[in-house]
């Protein structure tokens, strides 16, 4: 099958699993998951399915990137930071409906090859670096939105302190291994309101960094 035939079944398969909004569905169409992928696995970039991109990470299933990116629902206003670059494929995404986009990895091996492929992709909205996310980036606080791509054990205090009022974090809790909830948090001027969304299967947060 050709490329763009699969993106189309693609595409379908994620309106059937929820995936609604045009403006996101579009962004999916656009970005080149081939881009992202090994070599050895761009055949399947069109699959919905995770692939593996070394240092034992892998990029996220498309259902999961479009649920997601549906949840944290970010608009050309938004200044958004996202946690766990991995192969930068959510980030790009990101970065064609926001305003900007700060992205933190802490293998320092991904975060160089995800910053080759938004110069190559002439994504220049975005913002990378390597570090512990669970941490954020507190100088470019606050921020609308933040999406986090691995699983934590609790939601991290400081990604909390570092949304703005009105704004909303997506991010899935659990245990590795364990039952995992993706949560979406919005911050009210009282405080925060949690609203549990479906169930994911993540790599766990880890804080340090590595290289
Ligand atoms: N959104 C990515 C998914 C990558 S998997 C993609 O589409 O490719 C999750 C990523 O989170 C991994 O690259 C992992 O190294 C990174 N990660 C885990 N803990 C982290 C932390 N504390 N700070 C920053 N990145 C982290």
């Amino acid at each position: 099958m050709i490329a763009e035939t699969r993106k189309i079944r693609l595409i379908m398969e994620l309106r059937q699993g929820g995936v609604t909004q045009t403006d996101v569905l579009t962004a999916i169409e656009k970005t080149p998951r081939e881009e992202f992928v090994p070599e050895l696995f761009r055949e399947s970039a069109y699959d919905n399915r995770p692939l593996p991109i070394g240092a034992d990470q892998t990029i996220s299933q498309p259902l999961i990137v479009g649920l997601m990116t549906q949840a944290l629902a970010p608009d050309r206003r938004c200044k958004v930071l996202e946690i766990g670059t991995g192969s930068g494929y959510q980030t790009a995404i990101l970065a064609r409906l926001a305003r900007r986009v700060y992205s933190v990895e802490r293998i320092r091996d991904l975060y160089l090859e995800a910053v080759q492929r938004f110069d190559r992709l002439g994504i220049g909205n975005v913002t990378a670096r390597i570090g512990d996310g669970g941490l954020g980036w507190p100088e470019q606080a606050p921020f609308d939105r933040i999406i986090v791509t691995a699983a934590a054990d609790r939601v991290p205090q400081a990604l909390l302190d570092q949304l703005r009022i009105g704004g909303s974090l997506v991010i899935p809790v659990g245990a590795e291994g364990a039952a995992q909830t993706l949560w979406r948090i919005e911050r009210t001027g009282e405080g925060f309101e949690e609203e549990p969304l479906t169930g994911v299967r993540f790599v766990p947060l880890v804080s340090g960094t590595v290289g």
